[in-house]
């Protein structure tokens, strides 16, 4: 904290270097200062409890990937870790590294937006806990100050009959996705749809949720026909920028795709069917 005041902006943490070191070798970062947080060990922590998972700016994709009972306490987590990049990047880069780098194509800033989750950071004031929802900013933006870290992030694991998923399309495995959405929905007891979660990565410049799609689920019975609509109203509410791996239509017809597919087997997983269900 006292390096990153003294040169603010000239300063970069150093965490799985996933991100920034491939920056710095095209040449599109290029700090002064870099400070290598890798042997503050108290950094390197995971843990949930109380219905939590609080992991620490040190703790790996690939710690969290191998962490026992994920599928069961949250397959979306389990769903989208192993999405990221190959097992090499896994092994190095960091969870909180992916928030603070803020790309609208990974796959963790969805989760933090769909899960809830709560950002610690710690600077020359002291500390401060950021919701994920006023967190991202814009594309690699967020509301980190210079001089302020990220020391762990609160996601959490929502309790009852509940089931979620992520589900993405890439042209090759490990690569960023083209489209992926995370859904999380609960249920009642009689079977309609209490609450109902949807993040999107891809569709425009940081990771957002789809209130509005959210919003058509609760109340009703999952059926095709709603996750059709819901698919529908989650491809209006992207704004994707096109690129070399496909036009902005393209990314918006796939993102309907890939969201019908979320809710849906998120839906089945609430009503203990088609893998595992936290509920
Ligand atoms: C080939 C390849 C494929 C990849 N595919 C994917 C993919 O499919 N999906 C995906 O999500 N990611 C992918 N990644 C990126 C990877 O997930 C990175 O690990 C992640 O984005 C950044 O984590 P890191 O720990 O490596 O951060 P770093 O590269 O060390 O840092 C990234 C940025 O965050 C800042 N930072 C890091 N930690 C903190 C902190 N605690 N507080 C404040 N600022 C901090 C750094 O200063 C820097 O600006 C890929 C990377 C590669 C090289």
């Amino acid at each position: 904290v006292a390096v990153l005041a003294e040169y603010g902006e000239e300063a970069k943490i150093l965490a799985g270097g996933q991100s920034l070191v491939p920056l710095m070798a095209l040449r599109v970062a290029a700090p002064e200062v870099i400070i290598d947080i890798n042997r503050v060990r108290s950094l390197d922590s995971l843990g949930s409890e109380r219905g939590r998972i609080r992991i620490g700016a040190l703790t790996r994709h690939r710690a969290v990937e191998q962490l026992a009972g994920l599928a069961d306490d949250c397959p979306m987590i389990a769903d989208a870790v192993g999405l990221i990049g190959h097992v090499a990047i896994r092994n190095r880069g960091t969870v909180v590294g992916s928030l603070a780098h803020s790309d609208p194509a990974a796959e963790w800033p969805a989760l933090a937006l769909a899960l809830d989750a709560e950002i610690t950071a710690v600077g020359p004031a002291g500390t401060r806990r950021i919701a994920a929802e006023s967190f991202f900013e814009t594309y690699l933006t967020n509301t980190l100050a210079d001089d302020e870290f990220a020391t762990h992030v609160d996601l959490v694991l929502p309790q009852g009959r509940v089931g979620s998923s992520f589900v993405e399309l890439a042209r090759r495995h490990g690569d960023f996705a083209i489209a992926g959405v995370g859904a999380l929905i609960r249920l009642s007891d009689a079977g309609t749809v209490e609450e109902a979660r949807i993040a999107v990565i891809g569709g425009g410049s940081t990771a957002l949720r789809a209130p509005k799609a959210e919003g058509l689920m609760v109340g009703h019975a999952p059926s095709a026909d709603l996750f059709d609509e819901v698919a529908q109203a989650v491809h209006d509410s992207v704004n994707p920028q096109g690129d070399i791996q496909g036009s902005a239509e393209y990314r918006r017809a796939i993102t309907r795709v890939v969201a019908r597919r979320a809710v849906a087997k998120a839906s089945k997983r609430a009503n203990g069917e088609g893998g595992k269900s936290n509920g």
